[in-house]
């Protein structure tokens, strides 16, 4: 079995990534052969320079192997790192309606929050598509906010298989945890790095208590009273790293009054705090020596590259590519 995701190098790694994608897939990667990578042509979408870009993409690899994967076991690489993934993202684009691509939420909520409507944004699902077909994925673990670009590739897969034999691409599941869909950001939208609303997986204690007890939404319920429990950011970013009793107690709090927001920001953030030492602690190990960290990088765009180009000779063979 293969399973696949993919990151954008396009800021910090947050909770929600952490929760939408990175534990599902470091669980699975034991399931079969995984495929995780770095989806830098994606973040150039949404990213201004370069410099940036090149240092979150190695800040991304080394925070995915800090938080679990073992890249003995899984294939780490680079977008870029396999160009060929654009000549199939063009042969996608071939049976890709316009349509299509218009009903796609993602690139209408990027645009609404100021985003350039560019074309590479737009076409975005159909280089998605084509992250996912190019190594005969059959599971991605992703966020909800992806369930439709899933689609969008299943249908395209569909469409290239009615147009040049059955069999021509596997049809990828995704797979959306249901609890942690969707984890929201400190302001209640969907934490997003490119939203400026997360909370990142690895920072410094005093900011990151600060920014939990200034940036997370509550409301003005004075400290004796109940506090409303639906809808609460607070109590769904704690259910998060709490246990079930611990998570019960917080709402049983709440509906009782006489605990201030104080006392429960500080609660989740000893909770989230304890939560990733062991993944703070490797990730300080790793640190030590980058060249690992580029040198796994290195051995995984080969291994994809090769992969990459079965299913590429398989496809531009089908779709008459050829010369002779
Ligand atoms: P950007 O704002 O640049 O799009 P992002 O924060 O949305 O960044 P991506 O790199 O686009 O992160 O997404 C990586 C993975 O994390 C995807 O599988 C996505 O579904 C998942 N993910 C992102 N945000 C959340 C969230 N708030 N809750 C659950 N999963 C999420
Ligand atoms: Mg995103």
């Amino acid at each position: 079995m293969r399973i696949l995701t993919g990151l954008q190098p396009s800021g910090k790694l947050h909770i929600g990534n952490y929760f939408g994608a990175i534990e599902p897939a470091v669980r699975l990667q034991t399931q079969g052969e995984a495929f995780y990578f770095i989806a830098n042509y994606h973040a150039m979408t949404t990213m201004e320079s370069a410099e940036a870009l090149q240092e979150n993409t190695f800040n991304l690899a080394l925070d995915f192997i800090s938080c679990g994967l073992d890249p003995e076991h899984s294939v780490l690489f680079v977008q870029s790192a396999v160009p060929e993934v654009n000549e199939l993202a063009w042969i996608l684009s071939t049976v890709c309606p316009m349509g299509l691509l218009e009903r796609c939420h993602s690139y209408k909520d990027k645009v609404a929050k100021g985003f350039q409507p560019q074309h590479a944004l737009f076409a975005y699902p159909a280089l998605m598509a084509a992250d996912i077909l190019l190594y005969d994925s059959d599971l991605v673990p992703v966020g909800k906010d992806q369930k439709q670009h899933l689609e969008v590739t299943r249908d395209l897969a569909g469409k290239m298989n009615d147009a040049f034999g059955e069999g021509l691409f596997k049809l990828p599941e995704a797979l959306i945890a249901e609890n942690t869909a969707v984890v929201p950001g400190l302001d209640g939208q969907k934490m997003s790095k490119s939203y400026g609303n997360t909370l990142p997986i690895f920072g410094e204690e005093k900011p990151l208590l600060k920014m939990v007890n200034k940036k997370i939404l509550t409301d003005s319920t004075p400290l004796e009273d109940p506090k409303p429990v639906e809808g609460s950011v607070l109590l769904q970013l704690y259910r998060l790293f709490a246990g079930e009793a611990e998570y019960q107690a917080m709402v049983d709090a709440h509906l009782a009054g006489g605990v201030g927001y104080g006392t429960f920001k500080k609660q989740l953030f000893e909770a989230y705090w304890e939560y990733f030492r062991p993944a703070r602690e490797c990730r300080e190990a790793l640190l030590q020596d980058p060249a690992h960290i580029t040198d796994v990088l290195d051995k995984g765009a080969a291994r994809a590259r090769e992969e990459a180009a079965k299913v590429l000779t398989r496809v531009r063979r089908a779709v008459g590519l050829g010369w002779h």
